[in-house]
């Protein structure tokens, strides 16, 4: 029986490799539809999933996949963490089992309307602005993806008319018949290519599959000033109205500054909001507030409320978060940051001398991007990371002042030494966190904490 828009056999088995988020959430989806569902993960499943797994009386295991159980699936959901060469993945494929992502699996379930964003930098800032937005205009409304709870729990058990999601290339690459009503494309700029050959070309197809099956009915939002986005544009077929936005107002854009405000144009809509007025501030941010404005005014979400909802948004943790000020120094969390165009922009908007903490597991960097920023308002660079040797050559003799440091105390110890007063000490690392810490989460805390212990 296949009682959904993708044809899922809701008779058949449901394998889930990755007990996360998405994971557990799509075991719980396919068991409320029927299905014989199991659940395998190689490394450990947390307990509040184990628990939710246990509820709905779903078998699993962790710490090795069994193939028996597994390559008798009629289709497996795979967490975006694991990637499509791991071995039991490969497996699943050439036996010709459809392997898709739990955003796809779950939207074969709803006819919820979906706000997708994508991109390099920006995904979870405008996600939850845009969130922000429909959820104070009285929408039924839920927050999924990357950020937010797993979008098949949610169909599952709390189901809502519309959804906003954070998609990752990572999520994308397993979707097929799932369409974006409103699909936005913040930017691409190289990350994670260790997972794609490598080859940005693959990157950027990864990020492109957001316009997949879109129809005339559909709307594509993007920063018109991107040139990959640009390059893209030209090789790929989408029927959805195109809704581009960028600081200069060019020909067909949809959001655009004029005199400190900001204009928008929409089907059947017109409306501006005075710049300064953005409770985000900085560059990125307000192409963040130009993308999130425009999804919500093809929504038809009055004026009044989405910019009241742009002015009282609070700031997102780790996003250039202020920690405190101590002994005359500013002290900003931006762990977030981990390439370096998120810390371009992180750079772009600071007002005063920066002390600026670099470092963690590099992803393949090309820290040139940063170098004239950093030449312009950077008084000395912090390393801090297992193996700082690729920094400490490509900066050394463009900074006055530049320590290798190996852990959080005494990355701070070199701040302090070097900030003076009106400086701003800056966590904007460019790299990943885990040579040193759990997450970027982790360190942004551990940061925060030591920062107010000073
Ligand atoms: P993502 O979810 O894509 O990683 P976030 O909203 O979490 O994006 O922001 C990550 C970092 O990227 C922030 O610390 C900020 O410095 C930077 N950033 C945010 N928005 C943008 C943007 N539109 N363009 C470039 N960089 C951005």
């Amino acid at each position: 029986m296949s009682c959904n828009k993708h044809n899922i056999d809701t008779d058949g088995r449901l394998v889930v490799l990755g007990g996360g988020e998405s994971g557990a959430g799509a075991a719980v989806l396919g068991k409320v539809k029927g299905m014989d569902v199991f659940l395998s993960d190689m490394g450990s499943i947390p307990q509040k999933y184990k628990d939710l797994l246990e509820s709905y009386g779903i078998p699993y295991e962790e710490g090795e996949h069994s193939e028996e159980k597994i390559i008798n699936a009629s289709v497996v959901v795979k967490s975006p963490g694991i990637p499509p060469t791991a071995p039991m993945v490969k497996k699943v494929s050439q036996k010709g089992i459809p392997v898709l992502s739990e955003i796809e699996f779950a939207a074969g379930f709803t006819d919820a309307k979906m706000v997708c964003i994508t991109g390099s930098n920006g995904k979870t800032t405008t996600t939850l602005l845009t969130y922000h937005i429909l959820r104070k205009a009285g929408l039924d409304v839920g927050l999924a993806g990357n950020v937010g709870k797993s979008l098949a729990l949610q169909v599952a058990c709390d189901p809502h008319e519309i959804y906003v999601i954070e998609l990752s290339s990572f999520q994308l690459e397993n979707m097929y018949q799932f369409k974006a009503n409103i699909a936005v494309i913040m930017n691409i700029t190289p990350d994670h290519l260790d997972r794609y050959d490598h080859k940005m070309e693959n990157y950027v197809a990864a990020k492109f599959r957001i316009l997949r099956n879109q129809t005339k009915e559909d709307f594509f939002v993007y920063w018109q000033d991107d040139p990959i986005i640009r390059e893209q544009i030209r090789h790929v077929q989408s029927e959805a109205l195109k809704l581009p936005f960028g600081v200069e107002k060019e020909e067909d854009s949809a959001a655009f500054v004029e005199d400190g405000i900001i204009h928008f144009a929409t089907p059947g809509d017109v409306w501006e909001i005075p710049r300064d007025k953005l409770a985000l501030s900085g560059l990125h941010n307000l192409y963040n507030s130009m993308a999130a404005g425009l999804s919500a005014s093809v929504l038809k979400i009055k004026k009044e409320n989405i910019r009241e909802a742009l002015e009282d948004f609070e700031a997102v943790e780790h996003r250039l978060e202020y920690v405190a000020t101590v002994d005359g120094v500013r002290y900003v969390n931006d762990s977030k940051a981990t390439n370096v165009n998120s810390t371009w922009y992180a750079l772009e908007s600071m007002t005063t001398p920066t002390i600026l903490i670099l470092g963690g597991k590099d992803k393949g960097n090309d820290y040139s991007e940063i170098e004239p920023l950093v030449k312009e308002k950077v008084r000395a660079i912090v390393c801090m990371g297992k193996d700082n040797t690729k920094l400490l050559e490509f900066f050394s003799g463009k900074v006055d002042k530049i320590a290798d440091t190996h852990s959080l105390q005494d990355a701070i110890s070199a701040c302090r030494e070097f900030a003076q007063e009106g400086d701003t000490v800056l966590l904007s690392p460019c790299c990943a966190s885990f040579d040193l810490f759990k997450s970027y989460e982790d360190r942004g805390c551990q940061f925060k904490d030591a920062v107010k212990a000073l």
